[in-house]
Parts: structure tokens; sequence; C-alpha cells
């Protein structure tokens, strides 16, 4: 793809729906019946994007791992990208934990709004044990993990696919890689028509995201959501370090050529729809080499979730607060570990990180009811934790292209 799929001044465009949907879902009283058609442009432009999905994940890995050249290329790439991943997730939790210690939100908070804990299903995958887990990423019915848009399913196929295509040399390898690229262009220009509907969209989802919140208790838990979202901010702060020092660009330039993904990745909530943006940002704004967007994006957006596990950190730490438990060094540690696991597990979509959540806190020893208590605030939250996952996908891609291309 060669023409920009994006419009101009696409964030201006959004930034203005947003303000608009703001507005309209504070001042403007929405009737039941006209509910539907106002969530109608939100709807439409996820669904575009969640149309394209399974096919851009599939041809972007497969060219992706394609375009690297050779195995050692690509084991070179995989071996400093998922210690990369790893450090950083582990210093995200770090700084949630830190922060939520430091400030003792839940020491302030008034016990008598938590009496009616909501009770939370958590997910069936949650039940699984670590070997069925492992075996759950083998895509066993390719065609079944399309369907249930199984993600880290669909990137091991694609890498399984896409080292095929590196080994076996044949004629026909070339019409392959040829469909492959033509998948790739089409999703991308789908996206494209979808970016003309965004900032309608975007004022639409904000209108329902504000409906969702549970406004009234936002004063009450000022405190906690002051601890994530300045630890969120702490972990922007940290990425703009890592582009400056290790990716060796300049970060106010980065944060201007990535807000297009940032902007979509608030108002949606879900690294999964904001993927296609992300890989076209990359490509477009970023300059980065094909073998490493295409292989960086949809992993990181998988299974790289900094901003969710510092959620998830900074409500483990919360809730022992309120439930007065104390963490020894050990359980520190152990949450530590949990998290990673945790936020690798997240698949990104709109407020599962608080599903998933459940799994750390039995292993703290905290009631998973607790999170009934900040269910009111998580979409706002949910935002804010989405644009920082999308953030350390684009970050990630422009320090492996130093890595492995040194530019
Ligand atoms: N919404 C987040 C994402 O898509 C996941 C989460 O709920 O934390 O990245």
């Amino acid at each position: 793809m060669t023409d920009s799929i994006l419009p101009k001044n696409l964030w201006l465009k959004i930034l203005i729906g947003m303000v608009i949907g703001i507005l309209v879902a504070l001042y403007v009283p929405i009737s039941d019946t006209l509910k539907p058609w106002v969530s109608l442009p939100g709807d439409l432009f996820i669904a575009l994007l969640k149309m394209v999905i399974v096919p851009l994940v599939l041809s972007s890995v497969i060219l992706g791992i394609a375009s690297a050249g050779s195995l050692n290329a690509l084991k070179s790439m995989g071996a400093r990208l998922i210690p990369y991943f790893i450090l950083t997730t582990a210093v995200a939790i770090t700084i949630g934990i830190g922060i939520t210690s430091f400030v003792e939100p839940g020491l302030a908070i008034d016990k008598s709004i938590m009496a009616p804990a909501e009770k939370i299903t958590t997910q069936t995958l949650l039940d699984m044990s670590i070997p069925d887990r492992i075996m759950n990423t083998i895509p066993v019915n390719p065609v079944e993990a399309q369907l249930s848009k199984n993600m880290l399913q669909l990137v091991i196929l694609g890498i399984i696919v896409g080292i095929s295509l590196l080994t076996i040399k044949r004629k026909t390898t070339k019409t392959f890689r040829d469909i492959c690229e033509f998948t790739q262009d089409l999703c991308l220009m789908v996206v494209s028509w979808a970016m003309w509907l965004a900032p309608i969209a975007v004022a639409s989802l904000m209108v329902k995201a504000i409906g969702t919140m549970g406004m009234s208790a936002l004063s009450s838990m000022a405190l906690y959501m002051a601890c994530v979202v300045g630890g969120l901010l702490c972990i922007l702060v940290f990425y703009m370090i890592v582009v400056w020092v290790v990716a060796k660009r300049n970060p106010l330039i980065f944060l201007s050529d990535i807000r297009n993904a940032q902007m979509i990745a608030f108002s949606t909530s879900s690294s999964m729809a904001t993927m296609p943006v992300s890989l076209s940002v990359a490509e477009e704004r970023l300059k980065t080499s094909d073998d490493v967007h295409g292989f960086v994006i949809p992993l990181g957006a998988t299974i790289n979730m900094d901003g969710t596990a510092l959620y998830q950190a900074t409500v483990a730490i919360f809730l022992c607060q309120i439930f007065g438990i104390d963490l020894s060094l050990g359980e520190t540690i152990l949450l530590l570990i949990t998290t990673i696991g945790a936020s690798i597990g997240t698949p990104g979509l709109p407020g599962v990180g608080l599903i998933v959540l459940a799994t750390i806190l039995s292993s703290i020893g905290v009631p998973a009811e607790g999170i009934g208590l900040i269910l009111g605030v998580d979409r706002l939250l949910d935002m804010c934790r989405t644009t920082i996952n999308v953030t350390g996908d684009l970050t990630a891609t422009v320090v492996m292209e130093r890595w492995m291309h040194g530019k």
C-alpha cells in the first residue's frame, strides 16, 4: 500500500467527535427509542474493523515472517521481542504496585459504598491449568481459530505458514505471497473506508461509554482513579525515554505520528479493533519495515498489554488495602508474576482486563466480589489503559526496527 489510508487531520476530527460525544452524553437526554440509532455509527465502525481482523492478522503475520528473509533473522527478532515484552510489562506492574502502595487509595475509601458487591462471571478460560493453556495456543482447527477470532492461535497459525513460506522454495510460493499481499491491501482499504466514519463513530462511542459509567462513583473513587491514570502516565514517560534512548527517535514526533492510533484506542477501548490502524500508522507514519510491524503489532496487540498489567496490579493492591490484607515480599513477587501472565492472557477487547483480574485476586486471597466496587468506573480506565497498550505496541515496533535494521 503506497497511498495514505488515513484521512488528513483525522486526529483533529476525532478529537472534535469526542468533545461532541461528551457534551451530548452530559447535556442531551436520549430516549430509549433513539439509543440504538445513536449507537449505530460506533457499532458500524467497530464492525468494519472487526470484519477485517482475521484476514489482516493472518496476512500481516505471514508476510511479516516471510519478509524477515531467513529463519535466523526471525529467531533473532523473537529472541529480542519476547524478553522486551516481559521486561516492559514487569516495569509497568512495578510502577502500579509502587504508586498504589505509596498513595494508599484503599485506606481513603468510604467503606459504605462497598455494600452492593456485584458478582462477576469469570471466563471458563481462567479455570484452565497452565499445561491446558499452553495446549490452547495451538490452532488444532485453523478454521475454528478464525471463526472464534482466537488471536493467539491466529498469530501462531500465521507464524507456522510464514515459516513454511520461508523454507519451501517453489513457484507456487510466489503466488501465495501475492494472494497474502492482496488480502492485506484489501483489508487496509476497508480500514480506510471505516476511517471516514471515525469522527462520527467516536462521538457515538463516547455517548455510549459515558452512559455505562457510574457517574456517582467517580468522586468516591477519585484517588484510586488518580493512581491508575498517574501510573499510566508514568508508563507513557517510560516509553518516551525508550523511544528516545533505544529507538533513537524524537519522542514528540513519535507521539504526533501515532496519535490516530491512540485516539482510536481511547474511543474503542479495544487493542484488537485498533490493530488495523496501528498497522497503517506503523507503515505510513513510523515507516517501519514490513517484517517488523507485520510481526510485532499483531503479536503485541494480543500479548503485550502494559496498561492492563498496571491496572490489574493497581486494583489488586487497592483491594488488599480495603480488605486489610498485608502482602509479604514473596506474595508481592507472586503478584508480579501472576499479573504478567494475566495481562498476556487478556484479549484486546473492551473491559476484559477487569474480568481476567479475578485470577490475580484469587491468587492473593482477595474475594473476587471486590471487583463489584470498581466496575462503575472501569470504562473510563479501560479507555486510558487501552491507549497505553497500543502505544506500547508501537513503541516496541520502533525499538525492533532499530535493533533489526538499525533505523
Ligand atoms: N481493553 C483492553 C485492550 O483492548 C484490555 C483490557 O480490558 O484491559 O487492550
